[in-house]
């Protein structure tokens, strides 16, 4: 059966959701920028927490996670209809509860941890008491985990951490980390690997420095080099079991990838509300921006391009409802990964365009839309691996012609159909 229709009560809540959005929290990107990975204090806090508390109250925190876990088991399509709206605001996921990296951590915590780890980090976690990181690149490689020399070495009943970690994204504020490191160096690493839990101040953790984004001043970054030097965790911190890091990585990587494109939509459409509000406000040349030709094919090209994307990114996330199986959506995760960076660049790009000079300044938005897509198509792995993974998917459902010819070369088609039909031909010729 094919739906493409919100139920009505959901659909009030994303309504809702729409407006307290954007009368509530867009302000918060304005007075407190960057700060929503921060842990909050006084001031922050009596503004924050009652914010979360009505998201709360409306049935909206966490959705995607199970009762158990304080959402409403909702999944990822209605989560996608509500992260559309909060891809408008940094701080919106936050408010809402299912902010990356957070959501794709507590969801490996959910399904790996043991009680003892849930109860210690995921609850917090939910709670939007704490924050997380997630620490598996290393300098010498990102987009090849197989490179990885970070290790674990048993000592007793002990894990013993030694290397270096790249880009742990809110490493400085987070509560807690996330580490993949090499277990077992003598077998494939894609069995040699494991996942620790450790607290972000266990002795040992050193946070080297902050690489910080365009835009962002120097030493205000928040993607950490992380020197683990000496780091000793207890045999419990080990996440999922022994050699188990590939195989969370792939749960932990998709549903972050999906989640990240949600919200790309809602910055996306942003983008496309600004340029189509300026296309009809502004007059050069005797007419209105809406009315040049050129104009009216960027609103067309970007409409296309977002619909496109948006209807991906819905039937991926309803896939992954279906069937509950990351790795069975692998290919459409992979086709969203790859679609998304093009398509906020291309939108924000257009929408700064014609805006003119002010589109390029720091009053507007669009730069930083443009950094951001630059971001996507590395974050989570490059675009060019994801095209790899895609065209991998996609060929397993082929097989090689076993003749010289191709199975659609018409002459041979044509014999065979002309074999079958021989009947009806000759007859033709006879009555001609
Ligand atoms: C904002 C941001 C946040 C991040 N957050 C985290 C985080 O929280 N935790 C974490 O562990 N990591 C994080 N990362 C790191 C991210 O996962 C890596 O940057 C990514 O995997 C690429 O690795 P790399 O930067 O080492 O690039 P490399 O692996 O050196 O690749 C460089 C380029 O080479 C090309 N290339 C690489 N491999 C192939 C291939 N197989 N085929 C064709 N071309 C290829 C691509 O053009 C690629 O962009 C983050 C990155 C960014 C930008």
């Amino acid at each position: 059966m094919w739906n493409f229709q919100t139920d009505p009560q959901y659909q009030e809540l994303l309504d809702w959701a729409d407006d307290f959005v954007r009368e509530e929290v867009e302000p918060l990107d304005l007075i407190w920028p960057h700060l929503q990975f921060t842990p909050l204090d006084g001031k922050r806090r009596s503004v924050v927490d009652p914010l979360k508390e009505r998201v709360r109250q409306k049935g909206l925190w966490a959705t995607h996670l199970g009762p158990e876990h304080g959402g409403q088991g909702y999944g990822q399509l209605k989560l996608a209809l509500l992260n559309e709206i909060l891809g408008r605001s940094q701080w919106a996921p936050v408010i809402f509860g299912c902010q990356a990296p957070d959501t794709g951590n507590a969801e490996i915590i959910a399904q790996f941890g043991t009680p003892e780890q849930k109860e210690r980090y995921l609850r917090p976690l939910l709670d939007g008491e704490l924050f997380s990181s997630y620490s598996m690149t290393e300098p010498q490689g990102g987009s090849d985990p197989t490179q990885f020399t970070t290790s674990a070495v048993r000592d007793g009943d002990d894990w013993v951490i030694n290397g270096w970690k790249y880009f742990s994204s809110n490493a400085s504020t987070a509560a807690f980390l996330i580490v993949m490191v090499v277990t077992n160096p003598d077998v494939s690493p894609y069995q040699g690997m494991s996942m620790f839990l450790l607290p972000t101040d266990t002795p040992g953790v050193h946070i080297v420095r902050n690489a910080g984004l365009h835009g962002e001043a120097e030493g205000h970054g928040s993607h950490a080099l992380i020197h683990y030097d000496d780091v000793r965790v207890p045999d419990t911190a080990l996440l999922g079991g022994e050699g188990q890091a590939f195989a969370i990585a792939q749960t932990r990587l998709g549903g972050g990838r999906i989640h990240h494109a949600m919200r790309t939509i809602g910055l996306a459409q942003k983008a496309m509300d600004m340029m189509c509000e300026r296309a009809l406000s502004r007059e050069t040349a005797g007419s209105l921006l809406s009315d040049k030709q050129a104009v009216q094919a960027f609103i067309a090209d970007s409409y296309a391009q977002l619909v496109q994307f948006r209807l991906l990114v819905l039937y991926t996330a309803w896939e992954i409802d279906e069937y509950d199986d990351y790795k069975r959506v692998r290919k459409d995760i992979a086709t969203v990964k790859v679609l998304m960076p093009t398509v906020l660049h291309d939108i924000a790009w257009r929408a700064m365009q014609v805006h003119g000079a002010l589109g390029v300044t720091n009053e507007m938005p669009f730069l930083g839309m443009v950094t951001a897509a630059g971001v996507m198509g590395l974050a989570d792995g490059p675009t060019e691996v994801h095209k790899t993974t895609v065209a991998k998917q996609v060929l397993r459902g082929y097989r090689a012609s076993d003749d010289v010819w191709p199975t659609e070369w018409t002459p041979r088609k044509r014999d065979a159909a002309r074999a079958r039909f021989a009947e009806y031909l000759d007859l033709e010729v006879g009555n001609q």
